[in-house]
């Protein structure tokens, strides 16, 4: 065993009938960021769900750090604590405040005072740039704002890594750059994120390693510059065209 936090290996996935995932295998380090892309549909959130056990796969193993999780024996909420998830669509709680959004999670599952929950959360609403909105509630603030939102609420968890699935699809255009640049922000700082993006000038110039996947499988696993300057799968290739 490497140093890895997270490996997966054979990992298969069905819906019904319908085989989604299919012998899935790659693994992410410390510090790495790691981009996947592929059209609609090909499986891409599966994955990231079945990491942090939003999904049950239907077979192979997901290692964090030497404990395989598919076997129900570490708690939920210890590993969805160590393992962050931002969404879409932000799934902030829209009856709670800005900071109250970025607390309770703390509170309940880290056991943190309130007062220590609010002192991080205070931390990572500065970091993201949202710390003069503390007491609004969602339905006040704009789209980039609430994914910045999620995102500190992520990071106030103290995640060794976190699982970004298409956080920019759901912002107006022009709200997409505020969410990157903290992104990108995030990566630099050294946190390990497996981000699903379309966004293809962030997986470019961000990641450490891209993963292109098609129909349930990875295609490609490459340094972004292989993938996008020299890619060695017809697929790959073909997916890109259709992306520029
Ligand atoms: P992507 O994120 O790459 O667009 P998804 O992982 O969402 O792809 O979906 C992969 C396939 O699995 C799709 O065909 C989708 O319809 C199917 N799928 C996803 N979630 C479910 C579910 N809960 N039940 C049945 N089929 C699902
Ligand atoms: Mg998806």
């Amino acid at each position: 065993m490497g140093n890895e936090i997270i490996k997966i290996e054979h990992l298969r996935k069905d819906f019904g009938s319908r085989c989604v995932l299919k012998d899935i295998n790659f693994t992410v380090k410390p510090k790495e960021v790691v981009c996947i892309i592929g059209s609609s549909g090909s499986g891409k959130s599966t994955l990231l769900r079945c990491i942090n056990l939003l999904e049950r796969p239907t077979s192979g193993e997901i290692f964090y750090h030497d404990k395989d999780i598919t076997t129900g024996k570490m708690s939920l909420a210890k590993l969805r604590s160590k393992v962050g998830m931002v969404f879409q669509q932000f799934n902030l709680f829209n009856n709670l405040t800005v900071l109250e959004n970025c607390v309770i999670g703390q509170m309940k599952v880290l056991k943190r005072s309130k007062k220590n929950s609010e002192d991080m959360a205070m931390k990572f609403l500065t970091k993201v740039g949202m710390e003069k909105f503390i007491n609004a509630k969602p339905s006040q603030i704009s789209g980039g704002q609430k994914q910045r939102v999620a995102i500190a609420r992520a990071l106030a968890m103290e995640p060794e890594v976190l699982l970004f699935d298409e956080p920019t699809s759901a912002l107006d255009p022009e709200m997409v750059g505020e969410v990157l640049k903290v992104m990108k922000d995030l990566a630099q700082s050294g946190l390990t994120m497996l981000v699903v993006t379309h966004e293809m000038g962030f997986a470019q110039e961000v990641s450490d390693r891209v993963v292109f996947m098609d129909q349930g499988v990875i295609v490609e696993d490459d340094k972004p510059e292989v993938i996008f300057n020299n890619p060695q799968h017809k697929r790959t290739q073909e997916f890109l065209s259709r992306m520029l």
